[in-house]
């Protein structure tokens, strides 16, 4: 919790020298209604996008081959990793913003209008921010791509959320392409440059990966039983 606070104390002063109405403008030039959030929670929002919009193309530093095996941001996204690219992808996907408190850090109800809570403003840090954005956002697309709980004999947790039990929660999914694995993608991009601390990007994608819980194809579990 502390750290939470000390991200806070780090990000939040330099955005007030910013002139009001330029706090205001991404917003407006989007059209995305965040009017009911404090200023302080705007400017930590606005600083989590533009940071995201800034990272660079950089170059890839990790094994090469690993990377374009496992590399799945430009399948998903559409685009070549590139922070102002994606940070457009963000906002097109952004209706509204307020606060509220929920069981997870954030929420879409899957029409783009988001609800973020302390835990977002108060308890995370850039890189955790940023890739709830980038979740919260998948589910603005198509039907939602609602999650599931995830599976009875689930050997993973929740690293965030010690007190949630994750088969007793809508906390997986059963397909490639749902926000668990945009978020996954666009985190293994910021470890496979180094950016943003590399390795904790590398765990988060490795935790990512374990919400995605896509049964097995008919054929594939034949071979499994063998
Ligand atoms: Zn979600």
């Amino acid at each position: 919790m502390k750290l939470g606070w000390v991200c806070v104390l780090i990000l939040v002063p330099p955005l007030f020298v910013l002139p009001a109405h330029a706090e205001e403008k991404m917003w407006r030039e989007h059209n995305i209604a965040a009017d009911s959030l404090s200023a302080d929670e705007r400017a930590l929002l606005e600083e989590t996008v533009r940071r995201i919009g800034s990272l660079p193309q950089g170059e890839v530093t990790m094994n090469p081959s690993a990377y374009y095996r496992l590399s799945r941001f430009k399948r998903l996204f559409g685009f070549r990793f590139d922070g102002e690219r994606l940070k457009g992808w963000l906002l097109a996907r952004m209706k509204s913003v307020v606060y509220g408190e929920g069981w997870t850090i954030a929420e879409n109800d899957h029409q783009g209008n988001f609800r973020l809570g302390d835990r977002f403003f108060k308890k995370s840090d850039f890189l955790e921010r940023a890739y709830c954005l980038i979740h919260e956002a998948r589910h603005t697309d198509g039907d939602g791509f609602r999650h599931v709980p995830c599976p009875k004999d689930h050997r993973y947790v929740s690293a965030g959320a010690p007190g949630m039990d994750l088969t007793q929660n809508l906390a997986c999914d059963a397909m490639e392409d749902g926000a668990y694995a945009f978020q996954a993608a666009f985190l293994f991009e910021l470890y496979a440059r180094g950016f943003e601390g590399g390795e904790r990007a590398g765990l988060l994608y490795n935790s990512s990966l374990t919400r995605i819980v896509v049964s097995p194809r008919a054929d594939d579990s034949a071979i499994s039983h063998r």
